[in-house]
């Protein structure tokens, strides 16, 4: 005889008195109009699957009557049951799910350790109409009668691992309900089918895990970068030695080690094995620089050298362990395609680290060419491939997270882009879900472009707008629309460290019209506190940014009108002591001061140690970079300085940008002001900076110590 499952998993002795409960609860209730069912002996996840279906059922039809082809008294056989095997509803792929009914008997069955829990969440979302949006907030349909024609629906995800990073302790159940198959670092329980997941020592940047510098650098300093004649590792300042003999054997050996603790850890959890260990380069720029790799590097590329040594560490464990894959990233330096024909081995999973994107532009625009060029370059050289994406903004001197960019539009082309050219797997940074910009939408997005790159976004867009916002979708949609066609029209490029000057493309009319639309929203749904909530939620990204974009333009627009000593005509001034204004990328060198030489101004402070290969000595550099297209403009250079004290550095007459730019200064383009008013773009300008020299490397017989004080930036009207 089968079970039958209330929502609660109860021990074996429980059995019996489960099935007297459920009888006797819908005898006396009244209230049941279908039963859940499991198989005889049910796995973790399909206890899971049943409790689930029955719970949410349970809340959707809150008593009323429920049909299936038009008839009463409706059973679910959740997982391996009997119906499913008497029907052939076996033999499952991994994840693999079918829903199909026969009569009143319904079977909701799928492959591996998922596909069972996912025909169930396909059934709630598709038929019944239960979302969930985030961790503790779902939407279950108001109670009501259910009536369904003969189901007969399956599917599979299309991508074979679907991972969005959220934050450390995001729930692992909201990721399964969409339908991810990894969570981050939050494990996935086996009674939520486990992930599909990377074995120890971590998933990422693990050459330091595998031969930490500190532990051997002593011993064995051979196995580690040579850079600038000194050999150096460790996570965030060195690599390895790629040609170091012998270093394939030291690293196999300590490979087999973690497979063995991977296959012992997931046994003792519960869930299955990890398929993937990882093998990638440390999170520096510091590669090897000896004669050995400099001659590999010139050969095949830096990819082409990490591919050769993957290869053969994945080749050598191939041997026990032929099901296994071995990951590398391309990232920074090793993002470009191998040459001389090296390939990734057909057990190696290449991580492309999407880094250089125009997150406000679809994969087509030329903005994003060359990531679009290095997927498809990529596609070539390795039979798997995955892409590390970024979905989110970090932040620049504690600014630009959680700032909007219209990234929406955008998701399901890129996806569909990404299947079509070989990429099988993802990792998403998209972290920050209380700050980042229109999260609940772009998250849910990238869950269904993960499962299906091939559908339709529209209604989904749609279907999400109305059931999360309710009265107030139009108008939510309405402000999302502005902002995306504001993005089109100006060009906007928003990197995934963006300054402030990267969101110029908003203008002070747009921050007023999305006020107006966000107010009109607010009022829609007003005495509903979830959507007050939410809509408060939405309007966060554009409200965090109008007071930085509003301050920094007073700022800057304040003095257009000449003044003596500086200008004959009107100009516009950018002060570097303030920090919203001017960015210090090097605050190990570069502070701010107040100089009396000045009235006590706060000015840009650097200060020059002057060694041989010091970027802050002699010459001086100043330019402007337009850093969406990637072009410096009119960069200038001094020998030496005109004089003691403040002096004017002219660039001569410049024709800014249309778009993202920032003027920069010293030969290590440390001091940065990133920022001008939109009205400014594409006009022609005299740019010059106000900066004093100190100190006995720039003046002989000086006192002080060595320092460059830069004051300000002014672009004056020819
Ligand atoms: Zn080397």
């Amino acid at each position: 005889m089968k079970r039958v499952y209330c929502r609660f998993a109860l021990p074996e002795p429980c059995v019996l008195a489960v099935m007297l409960f459920a009888v006797v609860f819908s005898s006396m209730a009244g209230e049941r109009h279908f039963k859940v069912e499991g198989p005889t002996n049910p796995k973790a996840w399909e206890k899971t699957a049943v409790e689930e279906l029955d719970h949410y059922l349970g809340l959707c039809l809150g008593g009323n009557r429920l049909t299936v082809d038009g008839q009463d008294g409706v059973v679910f056989h959740v997982g391996d049951t009997e119906l499913a095997k008497k029907n052939g509803l076996v033999g499952f792929q991994d994840e693999e799910w079918c829903v199909k009914s026969f009569g009143r008997d319904v079977a909701l069955v799928g492959g591996g350790t998922r596909g069972t829990l996912y025909a169930v969440y396909h059934f709630l979302e598709d038929e019944c109409g239960v979302r969930w949006w985030m961790d503790g907030d779902e939407d279950v349909p108001p109670a009501g009668p259910l009536n369904f024609k003969a189901l007969d629906r399956s599917g599979k995800p299309f991508f074979i691992c679907r991972n969005i990073w959220r934050f450390k302790t995001s729930d692992p159940r909201t990721a399964v309900r969409n339908r991810l198959n990894d969570n981050g670092d939050s494990l996935i329980p086996p009674e939520l089918g486990g992930a599909f997941t990377y074995g120890p020592p971590s998933h990422a940047h693990t050459w330091d895990m595998y031969l930490p510098f500190g532990k051997h650098g002593k011993e064995h300093p051979e196995w580690y970068s040579l850079v600038g004649g000194k050999r150096i590792g460790g996570h965030w300042d060195g690599q390895l030695c790629l040609t170091c003999p012998g270093l394939v054997d030291e690293f196999s050996r300590r490979l087999e080690d973690f497979i063995a603790k991977g296959e012992v850890d997931a046994a003792a959890r519960g869930v299955p094995a990890p398929r993937i260990y990882d093998i990638s380069m440390n999170d520096s720029r510091s590669y090897c620089q000896c004669a050995n790799c400099a001659a590999a590097t010139k050969k095949y590329g830096h990819s082409g050298l990490q591919v050769k040594f993957v290869n053969a560490i994945a080749e050598r464990a191939a041997v026990k362990h032929p099901d296994l894959f071995f990951s590398m990233l391309a990232y920074y330096y090793s993002e470009e395609v191998p040459s001389e024909g090296v390939r990734a081995a057909d057990n190696v999973i290449v991580r492309f680290c999407n880094t250089r994107q125009n997150l406000a532009a679809g994969i087509f625009d030329k903005d994003n060419r060359s990531i679009h060029d290095l997927v498809k370059g990529w596609n070539k050289f390795a039979k798997n491939l995955f892409v590390w994406d970024y979905c989110i903004t970090y932040e620049t001197d504690d600014k630009g997270m959680g700032c909007p960019f219209p990234s929406e539009p955008y998701i399901f082309e890129k996806f569909r882009f990404y299947a079509d050219n070989g990429v099988t797997g993802f990792f998403l940074e998209h972290e920050h879900p209380e700050c980042a910009d229109m999260y609940e939408l772009k998250y849910r997005l990238e869950c269904k472009a993960m499962e299906d790159p091939y559908q339709d976004p529209k209604p989904l867009v749609a279907d999400f707008m109305s059931r999360y916002y309710g009265a107030a979708a139009g108008k939510v949609l309405e402000a999302r629309s502005l902002l995306a066609r504001r993005g089109r029209e100006r060009k906007a490029f928003v990197p995934w460290f963006p300054t402030m000057g990267e969101f110029n493309f908003l203008t002070d009319g747009d921050l007023a019209e999305f006020e107006r639309i966000f107010g009109e929203a607010s009022t829609l749904v007003k005495g509903d506190e979830k959507l007050e909530r939410r809509v408060e939620r939405a309007y966060g990204s554009v409200r965090r940014l109008a007071p930085y974009l509003a301050d920094i333009r007073r700022k800057i627009g304040a003095k257009h009108h000449p003044k003596k000593g500086v200008s004959d005509k009107p100009f516009y001034e950018i002060r570097c002591g303030e920090k919203e204004i001017c960015s210090i990328l090097d605050s190990a060198n570069i502070d701010r001061v107040e100089d009396s030489d000045i009235g006590g101004e706060t000015v840009v402070r650097v200060k020059v140690t002057p060694t041989p290969d010091s970027y802050y000595t002699m010459p001086f550099l100043m330019g402007i970079y337009n850093s969406a297209d990637k072009i410096d403009i009119a960069p200038r250079q001094w020998a030496r300085p005109h004089g003691t004290g403040y002096h004017w550095y002219s660039l001569g007459r410049v024709t800014l940008p249309e778009r993202n730019f920032c003027l920069y200064l010293t030969r290590k383009w440390t001091v940065q002001l990133p920022f001008s008013l939109p009205e400014m773009n594409g006009k022609t300008f005299e740019a010059k900076a106000l900066v004093k020299f100190m100190g006995p490397t720039f003046f002989e017989g000086s006192t002080e110590p060595n320092e460059i004080r830069i004051a300000s930036v002014v672009y004056a009207e020819p």
